[in-house]
C-alpha cells in the first residue's frame, strides 16, 4: 500500500495532512525517514510518526453503550445519533451502526466502518445472537415460554425463529431474551403477540460478547481483536 494511504488511514488524517507530514521529514519506514508519498509500505513493515509507530487498522469497531432518546442512525435531522456520540474521533471514517435499537432502547450497539463484518452479524445465516433485558408488563408466563421456543408468528404473519426466553426476578417482570434475527421492533412485536407490552429494554450481548459494564450510557470504547472474534 502507498505510504500516504497507509498514514492516512492509520493516523486518521487527509492524504494531503500525511504528505505534509512526509515532506518536513517526520515519517520514518523501517528506521528510516522517507519522503515519498508513493513509497511502498509492505506487511510486517514499521511506520513511525515522530519515531511513534502507528498500527495500520483497515476498519475500526467499537462498543457504544446506547442511551435513551438515541436514534440508531449514522445522521438524522432532529436526533441525536449513536454516531454523533462518537465525536470527530475518526473523521475520515464512515461509521454506521450494525444492527438498531429502537430509541427507547439502551445497551450495546456495534459501530463500524466494515459492512462485510456488519452483513455477517445481522444475516441471520450467520446465527450471531443478540441478547436483551426486557422488562415487560405482565408477568411471562409458560404459554410466551412455549411461543417464542416454537417461534412466534406475528400479527402480520411473519413467523420468526425460536427464541429464548427465560424470567430474571421472581415477580416474571424482567427477563432475558436471545434472538438470533432482527426483525423490525421484534421483542415488541413478539411479546405484543401474548398480549404484554415492553417497558424497557437493554441489549446485553452481541454473540458471545457482553457489554462492557465501565461503559456509562452514551460512552464508547474500541474493541480488540480477542473481544472481535467473541461476536462470531
Ligand atoms: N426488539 C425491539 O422491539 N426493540 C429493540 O430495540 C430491539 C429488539
Amino acid at each position: 500500500m502507498r505510504l500516504d494511504k497507509y498514514l492516512a488511514e492509520s493516523a486518521q488524517c487527509t492524504r494531503s495532512e500525511a504528505r505534509a507530514l512526509l515532506q518536513k521529514g517526520r515519517v520514518s519506514l523501517n528506521g528510516a525517514v522517507v519522503k515519498k508519498a508513493d513509497a511502498k509500505v509492505e506487511e510486517g513493515d514499521t511506520v513511525c510518526i515522530d519515531g511513534a509507530p502507528v498500527a495500520w487498522q483497515q476498519f475500526v469497531y467499537l462498543m457504544l453503550n446506547k442511551p435513551e432518546g438515541v436514534v440508531s442512525a449514522s445522521t438524522d435531522k432532529r436526533d441525536t445519533t449513536v454516531v454523533d456520540l462518537v465525536g470527530d474521533a475518526y473523521p475520515r471514517r464512515e461509521l454506521f451502526p450494525a444492527g438498531r435499537l429502537d430509541k427507547t432502547s439502551t445497551g450495546f450497539v456495534l459501530l463500524t466502518d466494515d459492512g462485510g463484518f456488519a452483513h455477517d452479524i445481522l444475516t441471520p445465516k450467520r446465527h450471531v445472537s443478540k441478547t436483551y433485558r426486557v422488562v415487560i408488563d405482565t408477568p411471562l408466563t409458560e404459554e410466551m415460554k412455549a411461543g417464542f421456543a416454537a417461534g412466534v408468528t406475528l400479527a402480520d404473519g411473519t413467523a420468526l425463529a425460536p427464541a429464548q426466553v427465560e424470567a430474571l426476578t421472581p415477580d416474571g417482570l424482567t427477563v432475558r431474551v436471545v434472538l438470533a434475527q432482527g426483525v423490525y421492533h421484534q421483542i415488541k412485536r413478539m411479546f405484543g403477540v401474548f398480549g404484554a407490552g415492553v417497558n424497557a429494554l437493554h441489549r446485553e450481548a452481541i454473540g458471545g460478547l457482553a457489554l462492557d459494564p465501565a461503559l456509562e450510557p452514551g460512552q464508547w470504547r474500541e474493541l480488540t481483536a480477542e473481544e472481535l472474534e467473541k461476536i462470531t
